[in-house]
């Protein structure tokens, strides 16, 4: 999470007025899911890739394979018009280049892919493969995100709370230190505390797509034995099943 830059609050206020009186949510479509389109994107780029695991391996390959089963995941239960979403280049201008290939897609519905870190201050060392390597074992758990400046806000977090509610079904838990004032500008707004849903507003993915959009933290990859986990075929098919289980009810129920 910590190199997605948030949009600069100008940037916001600009985008707000010129953007917000022609962005009128349009009434949501009924969803059938051969032709229901969802962009499945994963975090980061091979040039910047995100966090860095306790054992020095990128986030943006733990997103990669877990978003690529969740595509095919998605694709099996019948969702054929769902797209998997690479993006290359620099961090903040891939930000927009995401969003516009949403847009220009007319997605239905947007999920981000992450795996989750701590804040710099809370890192401490040890030695892995030789190398004097970075971890915190503090914190697990999953999270979700979503975002108020989202023209389908009210969507989001109940698709949301949808998915959160499937992970909770499977044994797993939420990250819930986004509370915490040792978070520091990480620190967010709890909304569902049941499930671990979090209110993240001006992050690009989530506020400049036209579609609902929702960004999951699927687990901390600095912690060592959630790395391990994360790493494993068993858990990335439980988080698939989860998520894809949560779009299927999403579905049914517009
Ligand atoms: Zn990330």
């Amino acid at each position: 999470m910590s190199s997605l830059a948030p949009a600069g609050s100008g940037q916001v206020a600009a985008a707000r007025k010129i953007v917000k009186p022609r962005q009128k949510p349009s009434s949501p479509v009924k969803c059938e899911r051969p032709k229901f389109r969802i962009v499945v994107d994963v975090g980061h780029t091979p040039d910047s890739y995100g966090a860095l695991s306790a054992r020095n391996d990128p986030e943006f390959g733990f997103n990669f394979r877990l978003a690529r089963l969740v595509t095919a995941r998605l694709k099996s239960e019948g969702f054929a018009a769902t797209r998997l979403l690479v993006t290359d280049g620099k961090a903040r201008p891939s930000l927009f280049k995401r969003v516009g290939a949403a847009n220009d897609a007319r997605a239905d519905l947007f999920l981000s892919i992450h795996h989750d870190s701590v804040p710099d201050k809370l890192l401490e060392t040890w030695e892995f493969d030789g190398a004097s390597s970075y971890f915190s074992d503090r914190f697990s758990g999953h999270s979700l995100f979503v975002s108020r400046q989202n023209p389908h806000f009210a969507t989001s977090l109940m698709l949301a709370r949808m998915i959160g509610r499937r992970l909770k079904e499977q044994g797993l838990h939420y990250a819930s230190q986004y509370t915490l004032p040792v978070m520091g500008r990480y620190r967010r707004q709890l909304l569902d505390m049941d499930v671990g849903v979090y209110r993240y507003d001006g992050l690009v993915v989530l506020s400049r797509t036209r579609s609902s959009a929702v960004l999951l933290e699927a687990g901390s990859i600095i912690n060592r034995d959630e790395e391990m986990e994360m790493n494993s075929a068993e858990r990335q098919e439980t988080i698939a099943g989860a998520v894809a289980a949560g779009v299927g009810e999403f579905c049914e129920r517009r």
